[in-house]
């Protein structure tokens, strides 16, 4: 019995000295922090989708950490009405929604209910948040979970989470994990780095959080966002991804085991967003709302790192001739350009300025400085880092646009087409056919409108889950038939909706490539090119191999549809192009 205790004791003080030596820096306290913007977060989850608690409970919990504003993302469609701006426990909660696309997370805020599901390619998921008056953030970029990660660089996305401690998390465990084809060192390295997180999580919860941001892993949001940034305004910011759960595998949401933490208090204490309004706050959520959503879209704010140091003090500064602006604006280019940086950063902390992907006039420790650039069109950006063994960005400004008066090339436009076969002309509609599951329904019917002649197509999804339905206005093409490179139809729908044009082969292969299209409830001209159709599942070849297309397919399924919706959609020209 004596050796058990003495056992326990000496492994009680092994621990004890493990955590005491791997123990994270407590955070520092700053002097003149408080600079007039307002820290809250994004990107929480609450129990109405993956997270443990509800929205009242994680808004006390950001009320204790010191958050003014909050932005729930829980997973969803779209579809559900967003509740309206509310202040609770004294912190102004926002509802937003996290929207899974087939390339990735796609965060997005202050949008009402959507008609319909959305979901799809990135490029139509940001077109539908854009035309519901939405702001979407392209949420964590670097995650090394393929299907969560952002990967659609080329899509007009307002914002990128530039960092997201759910992801930092996913770096090390995949280091550390087993199949890892890390090097040893590195796979040994993030094993003792967990563990130790894990002893250390206790003590200094939040500090030990912000401890696994400084993953040295290919990262490459932040060069991505610049390259962006140079071409287009895009809103450098941060998700907290909160959950208060941690699942030993897989998702927070696969059900089954998850720890209870990291907890909300302790995320909320490792980082916020400084958002600079156009006036304080006023107790009105509502109208504070507004202030707080403007100031976010234009890129007033910046990410600090709490847990390392904090409140925070910045100010982001760029003049010419044309007047001073601040991080997030744009600024004509004109004459010599001057930037000011001041900041109440730790003694030790380096501050850097960035022009483009390149320091600007090295590295700065003063609290106020001002560095001189050329005139010419560029992007600048303020990154200040901490000190110790292992930096991170403990403050990471937006962009300063400064441009040129060259107007952005225009997009590429494609050639009008020269040949047009008609698919129907107002008169006969026998080449139309409809097709569904077997639960579903579908009825073609031309009917006589006083503009002309329209094929009308009604139809009806299968209620329950979602198990494949469908119902398609098909079009097949008589054999040996033009195809040509494009269809352009006219179409309206009773409600908005979004439909899958398809193109689907024959000769026993029956693979099909679509384009989404969104068809709103007056008549407008759609085009879709046949090269910027897509593969449904596994297909033959990665394009539609034209010679041997047999139908063109006007789909409603499951991806923009719920089960059970019905409705009808009129198309009133239709043709193949080249
Ligand atoms: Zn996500
Ligand atoms: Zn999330």
């Amino acid at each position: 019995m004596k050796r058990f205790f003495l056992l326990t004791a000496a492994l009680v003080a092994a621990v004890a000295v493990l955590v005491a030596l791997s123990l994270p820096a407590r955070r520092r306290a700053l002097q003149g922090g408080g600079d007039g913007t307002i820290p809250g977060i994004l990107h929480v989850h609450t129990n109405r989708s993956d997270g443990r608690s509800s929205p009242d409970d994680v808004a006390a919990a950001a009320a204790r950490a010191g958050l003014k504003f909050l932005i729930f993302t829980d997973h969803g469609d779209a579809t559900r009405r967003p509740d309206p701006p509310v202040y609770r426990s004294g912190v102004l909660c926002l509802d937003g929604v996290e929207i899974s696309t087939s390339g990735g997370h796609y965060v997005a805020i202050d949008l009402p209910a959507s008609p319909y599901p959305l979901a799809g390619e990135p490029r139509d998921v940001i077109d539908d948040v854009r035309r519901l008056g939405g702001f979407g953030i392209a949420a964590h970029p670097d995650s090394p979970k393929a299907e969560l990660q952002w990967r659609e660089w080329n899509a007009p996305f307002d914002g990128i989470e530039l960092l997201n401690p759910d992801t930092t998390w996913r770096v090390w465990a995949q280091q550390a994990a087993r199949a890892s084809n890390a090097s040893s060192d590195v796979k040994w390295r993030a094993r003792r780095t967990l563990a130790l997180s894990l002893l250390d999580y206790p003590v200094r919860p939040a500090e030990t959080i912000a401890s696994l941001l400084h993953v040295e892993s290919p990262l490459n949001a932040v060069r991505q966002w610049t390259t962006i940034a140079t071409r287009r305004r895009v809103v450098a910011i941060a998700g907290i991804d909160a959950h208060a759960k941690l699942a030993l595998r897989g998702d927070p949401g696969d059900a089954g085991f998850a720890l209870p933490f990291p907890g909300y208090e302790p995320s909320f204490r490792v980082m916020s967003v400084h958002v600079a309004t156009e006036r304080p706050l006023s107790g009105n959520a509502a109208a504070d709302a507004n202030a707080l959503v403007r100031a976010i879209r234009n890129g007033h704010l910046y990410v600090a790192v709490d847990a390392i140091a904090t409140p925070p003090s910045f100010e982001f500064s760029a003049s010419n001739e044309h007047g001073t602006v601040h991080g997030g604006d744009e600024l004509a280019a004109g004459g010599p350009l001057t930037l000011r940086v001041k900041s109440n950063a730790p003694p030790g902390f380096t501050t850097v300025v960035w022009r483009g992907t390149e320091v600007l006039g090295g590295e700065h420790h003063e609290p106020e400085f001002t560095v001189d650039a050329p005139p010419d069109p560029a992007i600048y950006w303020v990154e200040i880092r901490s000190s110790g063994a292992h930096p991170i960005a403990w403050l990471r400004s937006n962009a300063i646009y400064v441009r040129g008066s060259a107007p952005p090339p225009p997009e590429p436009s494609r050639p009008a087409a020269i040949d047009t076969v008609a698919m129907f002309d107002g008169s006969s509609a026998t080449a139309w056919r409809d097709e569904h599951d077997t639960l579903s329904a579908g009825v073609v019917e031309p009917v006589t409108m006083p503009s002309g002649r329209e094929i009308r197509f009604r139809f009806a999804l299968a209620g329950g889950d979602p198990t494949g339905q469908f119902a398609a206005l098909v079009y097949d093409l008589p054999p040996n038939g033009f195809v040509g490179d494009r269809v352009t139809f006219t179409a309206r729908a009773e409600k908005p909706m979004r439909i899958s044009v398809q193109l689907r082969g024959g000769d026993g292969v029956v693979d099909r490539w679509q384009r989404s299209v969104y068809v709103d409830t007056f008549d407008r001209e759609h085009t879709v090119f046949f090269d910027d159709c897509l593969p449904v599942g596994t297909t033959h070849t990665d394009r539609a191999p034209l010679p041997h297309v047999r139908s063109v397919m006007f789909v409603v399924d499951t991806t923009n549809s719920k089960p059970g919706a019905s409705g009808r959609l009129w198309i009133k020209k239709a043709a193949l192009q080249r």
